[in-house]
C-alpha cells in the first residue's frame, strides 16, 4: 500500500505515470537497448530479411519502397513519445501516434514506417508473403515482422482504433 501511494506521488508529473500498466499486469517492463544502430541495421535479422525481399519485389513491379523509420533505441523512442505528449497534452492521445519505448516494437527491431503512400499500398497487398503486415489501421505507413504471418501467408486484420478510441 505504501509504495503503491508511493507511485502515485511520484507519477504525478505525467510521463511517469506510464509504466503501471505494465507492471500491474506483471509484463516486463524494461526497454532492452539493442544499441545505437540505424534504421536498417537495428532490424532484427529476419526482419531485415524480409524487408530487403520485399523492396527487390517491389522495384521489379516498378514500385519503390523506402524505410523512413526501422529500428529505434529506447532513448528516441522516448524523445518521440515525449514530443508526442507535448503536442497533444495528454498521454492516452499521445499515445495514438508514438508508444512508450516499452510498448513500441520500433524498440524490438521487428517493426518498419515506410512509404511513400502508393509504395505502402503494394506492401499492404503483398506483404504476407514476406510476413510484413499493417498493424494499426490509423497508421497506414507501420508494419510490422511475424514469422507466423510468412508461414500462414496471411496478415491478421489490423487493430481497428487506438486502445480507448472507437473506430471510425
Ligand atoms: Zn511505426
Amino acid at each position: 500500500m505504501l509504495i503503491a501511494l508511493a507511485g502515485v506521488l511520484l507519477g504525478g508529473t505525467g510521463v511517469a505515470v506510464l509504466g503501471a500498466p505494465s507492471e500491474a499486469n506483471g509484463e516486463a517492463a524494461a526497454c532492452t537497448d539493442r544499441g545505437d544502430l540505424d534504421d536498417l541495421g537495428g532490424l532484427t535479422e529476419p526482419t531485415r530479411q524480409a524487408w530487403l525481399a520485399a523492396v527487390d519485389d517491389a522495384a521489379a513491379e516498378g514500385v519503390e519502397l523506402s524505410l523512413t523509420s526501422g529500428y529505434r533505441t529506447c532513448g528516441h523512442q522516448q524523445r518521440l513519445f515525449d514530443e508526442k505528449v507535448d503536442e497533444y497534452g495528454s498521454v492516452t492521445e499521445a499515445s495514438v501516434w508514438a508508444l512508450p519505448p516499452d510498448e513500441s516494437n520500433h524498440v524490438l527491431g521487428v517493426a518498419l514506417d515506410v512509404g511513400p503512400a502508393p509504395a505502402a499500398d503494394w506492401l499492404r497487398s503483398n506483404g504476407s508473403r514476406y510476413g510484413l503486415c499493417q498493424t494499426m489501421s490509423w497508421e497506414w505507413w507501420h508494419f510490422e515482422f511475424d514469422p507466423a504471418w510468412k508461414r500462414s501467408g496471411s496478415c491478421p486484420d489490423p487493430a481497428p482504433a487506438p486502445p480507448g478510441q472507437s473506430p471510425g
